[in-house]
């Protein structure tokens, strides 16, 4: 019964180091946030004990009892937030229900169609060597070359042409908000499956900032960890539980999966309560406005003028995507330059990006962490102009200068007040 310090140092310093780091610096990834206490605590239980292949009153181990519970709940909780018929909150994760809706929806060699890894789709939407581009017949669609926005009549087009078994909507660096009518008119037209993949701004769906892919998909899949702000996994969503329910049950166990990770189904269970209250809505109302006051500071002509812009020129959710193709800095500089700075980003492509995925002319910036730390317009305003300043003085940045400002930032949120590892 020794305790983590006494038992394995090592480790117990990297979780001080770490809990440090996110104290102390300005945690901006578009898909990261920070859980609650009581996330954290169920997370941390007894519940990682239990074996519980199968599902709740249906289970090949015995001692179910209590997680059987816990995953009802987070059943019932998923389909009331998203107003589903149906749920599976087993997926270990996001990668992971991707991959069991796959299955659930076409067999290896179909055809699937979804938003290019280049123009800011996901791995698992059919990248080469992802499960999905080495299992299934892949076609992508991109966005134009001019809005930069996913164009529903070259989606359209790309559908006739194609004719997929499954149309694929959602993104991992995109900055506005899809069409799911026209998507579902699309796959009607085309005899697709549509499946919504709304890891990204789950969230802001469940706050009804964001309009809802569920009426309009036939499966839609989500990441807890994202906007919604709970533990890091999946889960999986139908408008129709007769029709896909059992396939997609299947595919998860055993299609995908062995034992679900009850502590963490038990914590998704408390991230859905979370999401179904006031504050909730509050937190993505933050984290839409901080998004949208960075989206307006990077407009501005100091910016400008140093060659910077934003993919499609602002942003209707929780990120913005800095365009630096025609900047003094590429993605890595400009990553490593925030980091300096106390900011942390990540680099990525832009479309028709020229640089190697490794460098890119791009940066994701995103608000959803900085909102659940309790950022409201006048700290996103203070963080819109301290990652303009960086960007814009290049090299010549007085980085301490800005590593000061993010300072009083963080000493005036504390994250995680009293908790210690
Ligand atoms: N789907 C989308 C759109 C994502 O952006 C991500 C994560 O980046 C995933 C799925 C995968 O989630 P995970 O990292 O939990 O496997």
């Amino acid at each position: 019964n020794q305790s983590l310090q006494e038992l394995d140092p090592e480790i117990a310093a990297v979780l001080d180091g770490e809990l440090a780091r996110q104290r102390e610096t300005l945690e901006m990834i578009a898909s990261e946030n920070f859980v609650p206490r009581a996330v954290l605590q169920a997370q941390g239980s007894v519940l990682t004990n239990k074996y519980a292949e199968g599902y709740p009153g249906r289970r090949y181990y015995g001692g179910c009892e209590q997680v059987d519970i816990a995953e009802n709940l987070a059943i019932e909780r998923a389909k009331a937030l998203f107003g589903a018929d149906y749920a599976n909150v087993q997926p270990h994760s996001g990668a992971q229900a991707n991959a069991a809706v796959l299955m659930a929806l076409a067999n290896p060699g179909d055809k699937i169609l979804g938003l290019s890894l280049a123009h800011g789709g996901h791995l698992t939407h059919g990248m080469k060597i992802n499960f999905s581009g080495k299992l299934y017949d892949v076609a992508s669609y991109g966005v134009d070359e001019h809005s930069h926005r996913i164009e529903m009549e070259t989606v359209r087009k790309t559908a006739l042409e194609q004719r997929p078994k499954v149309i694929i909507a959602g993104w991992s660096a995109y900055p506005r908000q899809l069409d799911f009518a026209a998507f579902r008119e699309i796959a009607d037209e085309v005899g697709a499956y549509l499946w919504t993949d709304m890891a990204h701004f789950a969230g802001l769906v469940a706050a009804g900032l964001h309009p809802s892919p569920v009426p309009h998909s036939d499966v839609v899949s989500s990441t807890v960890h994202k906007t919604i702000g709970g533990p890091r996994s999946g889960f999986v969503l139908s408008r129709d539980a007769e029709t896909f329910g059992k396939k997609i049950n299947s595919a998860v166990f055993p299609g995908q999966q062995g034992g679900p990770l009850m502590h963490v189904v038990a914590a998704k269970a408390v991230a859905f309560k979370i999401a179904a209250g006031e504050e909730f809505k509050d937190r993505q109302r933050r984290t839409l406005e901080g998004a949208r006051i960075i989206a307006e500071r990077l407009s501005a002509k100091d910016v400008a003028d140093a060659g910077i812009s934003l993919v499609t020129g602002g942003t209707d959710v929780h990120l913005v995507l800095v365009d630096l193709r025609n900047a003094a800095l590429d993605g890595q500089q400009a990553e490593d330059l925030l980091h300096a700075a106390g900011i942390t980003v990540n680099r990525n492509a832009v479309p028709f990006d020229p640089r190697p995925p490794r460098v890119t002319s791009g940066l994701r910036i995103g608000t959803p962490a900085l909102a659940t730390r309790g950022f409201g317009a006048a700290e996103f305003t203070e963080v819109a102009d301290i990652i303009a300043t960086t960007l814009v003085g290049g090299a010549g940045t007085d980085v301490e200068a800005q590593r000061a400002r993010v300072q009083a930032l963080t000493e005036g949120f504390p994250l995680y007040p009293g908790l210690q590892q």
